[in-house]
């Protein structure tokens, strides 16, 4: 089962997927989480990546369609993977059926106002990438590394008003393209995560059932 999630900043698609992804044993890719990994490492890549994300912009998308069709064709999973924030644009949506059979988007939104209020309180850590909301947490240190957790910059208010606009105007399109190729199921994002992994954990049994 190859899957890909959608939607806004900040509506969960990544905790989501992180969830969905050990609950079937799928493999989760995170082209955001390739990113920072980049530009930890200080890689090149990582450089240019700084600036597009931090001024809340999409990275090229020849860039990034080559980092993610490179990481599937080295990658060994065996029941599938969950894509979380590839594609981005109608461009890479269509690259990647080029090479791979998507078998369905799971399309998550929320009002506006819940995506901001939710970014606002998110944090990660800067060693593991292991994300936590700030008022969930006990002390403000990684469970795993022990480190102090951070917002990311990009998180920042006015960071994030652009990568809405970028959304709007590039990734929301898409949504068109997977309803006209039969593959998009729309979930509500605006209920706790114990909810919507539940709606999506639904959907995914009928769709291995119709696919046996
Ligand atoms: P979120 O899910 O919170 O919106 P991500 O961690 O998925 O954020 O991505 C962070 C940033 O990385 C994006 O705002 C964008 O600049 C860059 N990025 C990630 N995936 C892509 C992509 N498929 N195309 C272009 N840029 C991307």
């Amino acid at each position: 089962m190859n899957l890909v999630f959608l939607g806004p900043p900040g509506v969960g698609k990544g905790s989501l997927a992180v969830r969905i992804a050990k609950d079937y044993g799928l493999l989760h890719i995170s082209t955001g989480e390739m990113l920072r990994a980049e530009i930890s490492a200080g890689t090149h890549t990582g450089k240019l990546a700084e600036k597009y994300i931090n001024d809340g912009n999409l990275m090229p998308d020849s860039l990034i369609i080559e980092m993610l069709l490179s990481k599937l064709q080295h990658s060994t999973a065996k029941q599938g993977y969950i894509l979380d924030g590839f594609p981005r644009t109608l461009n890479q949506a269509q690259e990647l059926d080029k090479f791979v059979q998507i078998d369905a988007a799971i399309n998550l939104d929320a009002p506006e106002a819940v995506l901001l209020k939710r970014i606002s309180h998110r944090r990660i850590c800067p060693v593991c990438g292991k994300g936590y909301i700030s008022y969930m947490m006990s002390s403000n240190l990684c469970e795993q590394c022990g480190v102090e957790v951070i917002m990311r910059d990009d998180d920042k208010e006015e960071v994030v008003k652009a990568r809405l606009v970028e959304y709007h105007t590039k990734t929301e399109p898409i949504i068109d393209y997977y309803r006209s190729t039969g593959k998009l199921i729309s979930v509500d994002g605006d209920d706790t995560m114990e909810g919507v992994a539940a709606k999506v954990e639904e959907i995914l049994e009928d769709l291995k059932l119709a696919n046996n």
